[in-house]
């Protein structure tokens, strides 16, 4: 059996993060009602004319440098002809021979290899409007379709990855990474839900027979609407590819370029459509749209707006935290909310270490158990952080400080009238002291032991204290016994 390799590439699309459509004034709104967002611009009616949205320009050009690709001085627009219901125009804006961004690249977690990156290239990004969506409607048994335009003119970004990826796991990474950079860079909120984040996928085998390399017909994979669905699909595909090839032989040479859908309920991809040619689509540059000029100035702007990368912050909490390159990963990967959220605990305690442990377990446990967001978490950033400065200070032991945690979660408290509802008050070292004093008295046991040498043996007296007083601090307690002792 021949060994092969799987060459994956990836096109995104990613709607940008505007309020109104590439070329006229119209929502960007998800959720209105069907046709309620159109105008004869985005309906592309005769005489009306489009006007270029600057802040999707803007946006698509932080999206480029975050993407570390060149901007060139000027990019222009194009018509890509093609007849379909749901778009009346019978063309799409798009951009063909100069696209806004070019040549860039990502790095990525290398699945296969823990704490190394793969670098995975960009050819281009492009902006291009979107079309409307056709809705077939037979559930209700009259098998009519229905088309809803107020999708036509939302600007996409187009993002085309070079076909540097090697298995489904590495097409994953690619995807959560560039997702976690455009929420962070606030180009896009990548919503898969609500279609402002769509995926095709470039796959074929590159495969060794007897010394001769051999590649299979490349196919495009759509209608794939969860990256756990890309994933399988592309496990998928790289098997059906191979029992292709087994039985007829094929190669890239003998078959052109497919489509396949992706059925997600039958876990499998069925042919689709032939892929038209780039010159099916007779592009030629939109007569109505002038070029757009991106002065230097303009894009050093641009770049001065670009807030830390999702890299960059993981750095950080490295450098500046002190975390591990473990723990920043899970506070940066959880978005920049949660980045937010962490810098506050961080700062407010003292105590950044304490604070991601916290986060990770008893924040993010809630957060699935409500099934919320950290926008939506009940324990505003600063509470939590005072609340585990006063672990850090020994005021509260861990275990007290999480019956606090769990009384924050269900009231809208501060941390002291928190502690004054559970009957948690602060102990002073002088009461502490002379409890500790008649414990050992009670226990000449305890103090022979710990001179002989055995220190555990104050833990004997640990539980009797807690018992006299619930709000000692077991291990306040633990150092005046040994301070009594030891003199
Ligand atoms: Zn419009």
């Amino acid at each position: 059996m021949p060994q092969y390799e799987t060459i994956i590439g990836l096109e995104v699309h990613v709607q940008l993060k505007t309020d109104s459509k590439l070329f006229c004034g119209c929502s960007t709104q998800f959720g209105a009602p069907p046709n309620s967002q159109v105008c004869p611009v985005c309906l592309g009616m005769p005489g009306a004319l489009p006007v270029m949205n600057r802040q999707a320009i803007t946006l698509a050009v932080k999206a480029g440098l975050a993407l570390n690709c060149n901007i060139p001085p000027m990019t222009k627009w194009d018509r890509k002809q093609y007849f379909y219901p749901d778009l009346p125009k019978g063309y799409q804006i798009s951009q063909y021979d100069l696209p806004i961004c070019a040549d860039g690249f990502l790095d990525i977690d290398d699945p296969a290899s823990e704490g190394d990156t793969r670098r995975i290239g960009l050819i281009r990004a492009h902006l291009e409007e979107d079309a409307g969506k056709s809705q077939h409607d037979e559930a209700s048994g009259r098998q009519d379709s229905r088309i809803d335009l107020n999708r036509c003119g939302t600007p996409l970004l187009e993002i085309v990855s070079q076909p540097d990826m090697r298995s489904s796991a590495e097409a994953k990474n690619y995807l959560t990474e560039l997702k976690l950079l455009l929420t962070h860079l606030e180009v896009s909120d990548c919503e898969m839900q609500e279609g402002s984040l769509r995926v095709d996928a470039n796959i074929n085998l590159h495969l060794d027979v007897d010394g001769k390399k051999i590649a299979t017909p490349i196919v495009e994979v759509k209608n794939m609407n969860s990256f756990r669905a890309v994933e399988r699909a592309l496990d998928y595909e790289a098997e059906r590819q191979y029992a292709h090839w087994e039985e007829t032989g094929q190669t890239i040479k003998d078959a052109p370029k497919t489509t396949r859908g992706w059925d997600d309920s039958r876990e499998q991809t069925f042919a689709q459509r032939e892929k038209e040619e780039s010159a099916d689509y007779r592009y030629f540059p939109d007569p109505d749209l002038l070029p757009v000029r991106l002065p230097r100035s303009f894009i050093d702007q641009v770049r001065d707006t670009i807030q830390e990368t999702p890299a960059q912050a993981r750095d950080r909490l490295q450098t500046q935290h002190g975390l591990s390159a473990y723990d920043a990963d899970v506070i940066v990967n959880q978005g920049a909310a949660m980045l937010g959220y962490f810098e506050t605990v961080a700062d407010v305690s003292g105590d950044p270490k304490r604070a991601s442990s916290w986060i990770q377990q008893d924040v993010l446990r809630t957060l699935k158990e409500q099934e919320t967001s950290i926008e939506e978490f009940p324990i505003p950033a600063k509470r939590l952080g005072e609340l585990l400065g006063r672990v850090r200070s020994g005021d509260l032991d861990n275990n007290r400080a999480r019956d606090v945690f769990a009384y924050l979660i269900d009231n809208d408290s501060d941390v002291d009238s928190a502690c004054t509802a559970l009957g948690i008050e602060a102990v002073d070292s002088g009461e502490i002291e002379s409890l500790c004093q008649k414990l050992l008295d009670d226990n000449p046991q305890v103090v022979q032991d710990v001179r002989g040498g055995k220190q555990q043996a104050v833990g004997r007296l640990i539980g009797q204290a807690k018992k006299v007083n619930p709000n000692a601090n077991p291990q306040q307690v633990r150092e005046t016994l040994l301070k009594l002792i030891n003199g």
